[in-house]
Formats: C-alpha cells, structure tokens, sequence
C-alpha cells in the first residue's frame, strides 16, 4: 500500500460518512426542538436563547451610535453613522487584550473596557454627545430583554473571574461611569451572531439567519413567537424574534459522540473550558490548527509523514511540547497551494518546523491533513446550517456570516454548500451573504431599532 493510501486511511475517521450526518442533523434538530421548549430547555446544549430582538432594519435609519465588541481575538471600539438608504460608515478602533484582560477578574475587564471606550470619544471629539451604545457580548447569555444578560459561561479564550451569574450590562455601566463620568446610554447586548444577521438585514430583509465562524462559532435564526414557549406573552404582540441558538455547546449530551475522534477529546481536554463547547471545539477557528497538531503528530509517529526526513526527531519534538504551534490562519494560507512547488507549505515547514528543504510528499500530505480538517468543518456547519434553513421554513433564506475562518479560508463557503444543497428541502432555497462589520453596524442597527420601537410604542 502507498504511503498516501495509507495516509488516507489513517484519516478516513475525520471524514463523516452521509450516514454520519444524518444522524447529526437528527441530534442537532432534537436538541433545537428540545431547546425552544419550556420543559426541555434545561436539558438541551444548544439553549435557544431568546435576544429580544424583534424588529429589523427598515434600511431608513439613520443617526451615530456607539458600539463594543467584544469576544473574538480584539476588542473594538466603534462610531457608526447609519446614513438612511441601507448604507452605514464606520470608524473603528482595536485595542489589544491581554491576559490580564481574559484571564484577570470581571470588573478588570470592564474597567478597561470603559477606558479604552473614554479614550475612543475623547479621539472622535464626540464626548460631549449623548449618545446610545450596542454592546455586541459574544458569549453565551440569559437575557430578560434587550439591555439585561446574564452572563452563562466564558468561551474561547477567556475565562475572568466574578462574572458568571452576573449581568454584563449592569458590570459594563458601572464601570463607565466609575472611570469615566460619560453619558451613554447602553440601550442593547446582543450576540455577534445577532449582530451579523441585523447587518445583513439591513442590506437584504431576506436575511434570517446569522453564523460567525472565527475564533469561535454559532449561529441565530428568526423564530416564530408562538414556536417560543419561554418567551413572555407580553413579547407575543410582534410576530418574530431572533434566537441565539449557542449551538457551540452542541455535544454536551452526546449528540455528536458519533463523530468525535481521539483528538477532538484531547483537544477539549486541554483547553480552558473541558467537557463544554464540543461542536465549537470541531469547527472553530481557536481549535482547528490544534486538532491539525495533533493529528500530524500521529501521522509522523506512524510514519506516515515526514518518514525520511532528516529533521523527523526535531518535527516531532516541536509538535509534542508546543501546544497551538500552529495556528487555523495556516489552513486557509495553503488551502490554494499545488504542485511541485508548495511555496506556502515550505514557509509554514520553515517557520514551526526550521525545515528549509521540504520534500513535496510531505508538502502534499500536510496540506491533506489541513484540508480534511476544514472540509469536516465545513460541511458539519452545511449539515446545522440546513437545520436551520428548514426551520426557518422560508422559501428564500439568506445567512449572514462573518468570522476569520469563513473570510479567509479560500473553500470554506464551499465545503458548507456541499452539505448545505443536500440537506436543505426541495422546495427552499438559500444564499450566503457575507456581513460588512456584523459587530459594528449590527450593534447600531439593534440600538437604531430599540429607538423606533420605543417613539412607536410611547405614541
Ligand atoms: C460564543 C458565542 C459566539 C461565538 C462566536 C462562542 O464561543 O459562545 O456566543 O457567538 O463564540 O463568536
Ligand atoms: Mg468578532
């Protein structure tokens, strides 16, 4: 058997067969079913959690608003101007988080939140206005209307002390008025996912679902009120609202059991947060260069890859002590490399490894490895995405997306459609719109939107 034919068979587990995603879509549509119920919620993974968000953009609104965003590898800073005819300029600023911030207390994190949002003003001579902010909040969160979330538990990366159980807004408000005296009113929290559909929503209504797939991954989706049983009748009077479905935590309860490799295991039992987020933990761009890692550790210690090389002891050293040496952004960086020639290949070999004379085997098999990894993510997210399309229930669906692996991994969007075309009913159809700063202009929108609902409401 050659090398590569053993390669492929050594794979072949992280290559779902139809039958596989079968039975993910049956678990995944269980578990939305069980979420969205009063009685089962709380034993579903993916909770459902309802946003309050109800109304869309018009495409008319207009006016400056603040906004945060926070839960991805930067927090940013942003002022947009919602110009009236479906257009919206932004000024953006990063700031840098450090462990101090993911890793440090709560009320750490807000400070410096609130600070990096006073010297924000203060650059955009705007200080002096008053001013509505949306807090885009990517984490997963209880909310009892728009302003107020409890904060259920820290993903990805962080994990600050002293916040779960307590409501963000509340933490966010009294540190920008403790550090800064400002005025701004904090008018809506709201999920990245959220954030991303509003966006798209306001170029296209026809969006109703939102997926991130960056550092982490989830998605929302509009839901009929009377499908909401946890939803409060006084909410009933609009007919719609946007559910977080936090479908990162999919896998707490076995649902993807069927599927998960030896690696997937490890990879969730080193990180922050074992025995949570183990659909995230397959398709997120945080964990895919790890699961990358490892499988490529096992392939060199079977002799699978990297057999002749003469670096083999040093390879396999690197990969065994440096955990996340290499990074997702190295999936998207050779997805478009062939040939002879493998020049993204080699700077990656060149760069974790110090190999600088590669052989082209070993080029081709990691870019494999690489590939099998994305495409598993990929279609996984086509087969919950197709769910979703269903549930819906719309002829026509657009999903808004926005996120670094989807933005930057050159066949993402296809590897998606795959499975997207078979799962999807007959009679719909669907598209893929990526979102233009869901965070941004999205948080805007939702605090745009909160501004009419409440003139229309009060007359
Ligand atoms: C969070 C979600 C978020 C997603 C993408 C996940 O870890 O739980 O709330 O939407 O990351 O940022
Ligand atoms: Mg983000």
């Amino acid at each position: 058997m050659s090398e590569l034919t053993r390669l492929r068979e050594f794979l072949n587990e992280l290559i779902p067969s139809e039958d596989q995603f079968q039975r993910l879509y049956q678990n995944f549509c269980a578990q939305i079913r069980k979420g969205l119920g009063a009685k089962t919620n709380k034993d579903a993974d993916t909770k459902c959690y309802l946003t309050y968000v109800q109304d869309f953009p018009h495409g008319n609104e207009t006016g400056k608003y603040l906004a945060l965003d926070l839960g991805g590898s930067r927090f940013r800073v942003l002022l947009v101007t919602l110009k009236g005819d479906r257009d919206a300029e932004l000024v953006a600023k990063i700031y840098d988080l450090t462990e101090k911030e993911l890793l440090g207390t709560g009320t750490q994190l807000f400070d410096y939140i609130a600070k990096c949002l006073h010297e924000f003003v203060c650059e955009q001579k705007v200080e002096g206005e008053h001013m509505a902010l949306g807090f885009t909040f990517s984490f997963p969160c209880v909310q009892t209307g728009l302003s107020r979330a409890t904060l259920v538990r820290w993903t990805k990366g962080f994990n600050c002390s002293d916040t779960v159980g307590e409501d963000v807004g509340v933490m966010l408000k009294s540190a920008i008025t403790r550090r800064t005296g400002l005025k701004i009113d904090m008018v809506a929290i709201l999920n990245d996912t959220t954030g991303t559909q509003m966006s798209c929503a306001h170029r296209n209504p026809a969006c109703n679902i939102g997926l991130i797939v960056g550092t982490g991954c989830n998605a929302c989706y509009t839901e009929k009120v009377e499908n909401c049983e946890r939803l409060d009748t006084k909410y009933k009077d609009r007919p719609k609202i946007i559910i977080n479905v936090e479908w990162g935590a999919f896998g707490e309860k076995g649902g993807l059991d069927h599927l998960l490799t030896d690696y997937d295991k490890i990879v969730d039992k080193n990180s922050l947060n074992a025995g949570t987020q183990i659909y995230e933990k397959m398709v997120a761009g945080m964990y895919m260069g790890e699961l990358v890692r490892l499988i490529t550790l096992r392939a060199v210690n079977e002799n699978l890859i990297f057999a002749q090389c003469k670096l083999r002891k040093q390879i396999t050293d690197i990969l065994t002590k440096k955990p996340n040496c290499i990074e997702t952004k190295v999936l998207s960086d050779i997805a478009n490399d062939k040939g002879d020639d493998w020049p993204m290949v080699k700077d990656v070999f060149k760069d974790i490894f110090h190999l600088h004379d590669a052989d082209p085997d070993d080029c081709m098999k990691f870019k494999y490895i690489c590939d099998v990894v994305a495409k598993r993510a990929g279609n996984m997210l086509g087969v919950t995405l197709g769910a979703l399309v269903n549930k819906v229930g719309e002829s026509f669906s657009i999903i808004g997306v926005d996120g670094t692996v989807y933005r930057c991994h050159p066949n993402f969007d296809g590897y998606m459609r795959e499975t997207l075309d078979r799962f999807v009913e007959k009679d719909r159809k669907y598209d893929i719109m990526l979102s233009e700063d869901g965070s941004g202009r999205g948080a805007a929108l939702v605090a745009a939107v909160v501004h009419r609902e409440y003139i229309e409401r009060k007359s």
